[in-house]
Formats: structure tokens, C-alpha cells, sequence
């Protein structure tokens, strides 16, 4: 597996916990999100009335089940959470529903992976928290209306594509959350050194966070796995030499690239002349299926600007040819 996979990977459970911040002061970065957020969170409490749906878009690892979190702080209610997969039939859907106090979120992980009738059960409940049930079978079947307590839906997803536009419709609030910047990257970081008592100097915080793709999941992995090498080989604080050093060796780069990222490049460079390249093709490259290279390799390639889309396929930019120091003036 990818050390730089955004994916939770066990290492990450243990730690996420501890990490989360809990109020939006302490949430770096995101600051359109948050704005908005703080917003909608003030007006719902002075009507006094639960929040409108909020969904949260963008690649794994950027804090949309952490924001969710901090919105039940603020709002002062519980948050139950679930995920798209993990509800199979509506009655599932039901049942969560109707185990919901007043007012309490209920977090939808991965919610384009609802099925259809799941789904459907959404819709009315989203809109007038209400569920129909149907009892019995055959001609004697019939529906019947079930109250639901007023809750917040907050969906999470990393394809905003794949989301029905009925189901999109329905939320109040949406947010796309972006990748963050060197400096946030580096306030996390050294907050997260300070929360799991790690020293840390600024200049080994910022090497870890430049590394990180924009993602603070991956920068509080990298952190950890980090500190161990300065544990065990230098008996101390995380200095830029430690964080080089282990980072070279975790072989994540400079740029926060790993192997898979290079393949992918350099069989566009070498293979199609820089593009344009199909999404399968390049896919292909990497045994990757098209979805995760276009959702979670892709976004951070074009952030870098080392690839961009064209209507005919992918092209590599001349950044992604220095990069490799291959000269592209001739
Ligand atoms: P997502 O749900 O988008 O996959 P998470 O909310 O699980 O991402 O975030 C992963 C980890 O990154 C969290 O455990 C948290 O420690 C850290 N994190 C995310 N966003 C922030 C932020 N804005 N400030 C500080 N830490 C963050």
C-alpha cells in the first residue's frame, strides 16, 4: 500500500482521534468553508432550529469528517455516523433515521455509494423528516407516514459527480473543502507535534508539510512516521535533516510524489510524448481503477500543475518535465 495512500490506514485511527480539533477556531485553513459555516451554525441557533443539510466535497484526507464533527460541537448535539456502503436497504435508512434525537447530525460518509431505494428513502426525509414505510405484502400492503425528529444530514463525498441531482438538491449548504497551503500545512503539523508531545523545529515541520500533499491526514502519518526515526537513529527533536532524511527513505519527494505518481508521469513523458493521454490509459499505468486516479491522484497533480486536462486527454505541463530536469527548450 501507498504510504502516501489518503485512504485511513490503521497507523491513522490510533491517531485521528486525539487530533481532530474540536471547535472551528482550532480548524486550519478552509477558510470559505468555515466562514460559511459559521454563518449558517449562528443563524440556526438564534432561530433555534437544527441546522440545514450541509454536504462537504473534496478528496480524502482534508478534514470533512472533522468538520462535521466540530458543526455537532458547535451546534451542541450528538453526531451519528455511517457511510454510504455500510447502509445495504431502506429499512436500515429507516431505523437510523428513527433513532435520531431532535436536532442531532447524522454524518454520511461516501454518500454517492447510497443505493437507490436507500436513497429514496432520503428525499422525504431530508425535506419534511418524514419516512413512508411500507407494512405488509402483496395487495394488502400499504404505506404509512412515520414523523421524524428534525436532524442535520451532513454528506461527505470525494465524487461530487456521482452524486443524483435530487439528492444534491436537497442539501442546503455546500462546501468544497481545498487542499491547504505550506503555511497550514505547517500550523498542523506543529500542532499535531504538541498534542502528541513531539519536538519539533520549524524547519522540520515545514519539510514534513511540504511533502504532505495538501492533505492533513497524510501530514499528521508522515509526522509520526517521522518521529520515529528521530527516536531511534537521532535521539531527539525532528530537525529538517531527520525529516529529510526519513522522508527520502519513506520515499515520498520533494513535491510529496511517490512511485506511482512518477510512474504515472514519466509513462506520459516517455511513452505518449506529455499527452494527450486517455484517464483508462493512464489508469492503466498504475493498476489503478479510473475513478481513484481522477478523484485522488489527479486533483493534487493539477494543484502542482504538473498535468492539466484537456477535452482530448491529460497532458503533462512543462513544470512536471523540470521536475524531472528534462529540458524542454529546444
Ligand atoms: P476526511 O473526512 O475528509 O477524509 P478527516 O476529517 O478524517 O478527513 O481528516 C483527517 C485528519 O486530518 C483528522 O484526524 C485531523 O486530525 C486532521 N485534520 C483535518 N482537517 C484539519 C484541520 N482543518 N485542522 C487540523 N487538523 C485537521
Amino acid at each position: 500500500k501507498r504510504m502516501i495512500t489518503t485512504d485511513i490506514m490503521d497507523e491513522d485511527l490510533k491517531i485521528e482521534q486525539n487530533l481532530r480539533p474540536k471547535m472551528l477556531t482550532d480548524y486550519i485553513g478552509q477558510s470559505k468553508a468555515k466562514e460559511n459555516m459559521k454563518v449558517f451554525i449562528e443563524a440556526a441557533k438564534i432561530r433555534k432550529e437544527p441546522l440545514d443539510h450541509v454536504l462537504l466535497y473534496g478528496p480524502p484526507g482534508l478534514g470533512k469528517t472533522t468538520l462535521s464533527n466540530i458543526i455537532a460541537h458547535e451546534m451542541g448535539v450528538n453526531m451519528k455516523i455511517t457511510s454510504g456502503p455500510a447502509i445495504e436497504r431502506p429499512g436500515d435508512m429507516a431505523a437510523i433515521l428513527n433513532n435520531l434525537q431532535e436536532g442531532d447530525i447524522l454524518f454520511i460518509d461516501e454518500i454517492h455509494r447510497l443505493n437507490r431505494q436507500v436513497e429514496e428513502v432520503m428525499y422525504p426525509a431530508m425535506e419534511d423528516f418524514v419516512i413512508d414505510i411500507v407494512i405488509g405484502k402483496g395487495p394488502a400492503a400499504r404505506s404509512i407516514r412515520l414523523d421524524l425528529p428534525k436532524f442535520t444530514l451532513v454528506g461527505a463525498t470525494t465524487r461530487i459527480g456521482l452524486l443524483t441531482s435530487p439528492l444534491r438538491d436537497r442539501f442546503g449548504v455546500i462546501n468544497k473543502l481545498e487542499f491547504y497551503t505550506l503555511e497550514e500545512l505547517t500550523h498542523i503539523v506543529k500542532r499535531s507535534a504538541d498534542v502528541l508531545n513531539i519536538g519539533i523545529e520549524e524547519d522540520g515541520a515545514v519539510e514534513i508539510a511540504r511533502r504532505s500533499r495538501g492533505t492533513p491526514r497524510l501530514a499528521n502519518r508522515l509526522l509520526k512516521r517521522v518521529r520515529d526515526f528521530a527516536q531511534v537513529k537521532y535521539s531527539g527533536d525532528i530537525t529538517i535533516e531527520v525529516a529529510d532524511y526519513a522522508l527520502d527513505l519513506l520515499d515520498v519527494d520533494k513535491r510529496g510524489l511517490d512511485k506511482s505518481d512518477r510512474k504515472l508521469l514519466l509513462t506520459m513523458i516517455e511513452k505518449f510524448s506529455g499527452g494527450p493521454v486517455g484517464l483508462d490509459t493512464l489508469a492503466a499505468t498504475i493498476s489503478e481503477d479510473s475513478g481513484t486516479v481522477e478523484e485522488v491522484y489527479e486533483p493534487f497533480l493539477m494543484q502542482l500543475g504538473y498535468i492539466n486536462r484537456t477535452p482530448r486527454g491529460r497532458v503533462v505541463t512543462d513544470l512536471c518535465y523540470k521536475h524531472f530536469g528534462i529540458n524542454t527548450e529546444q
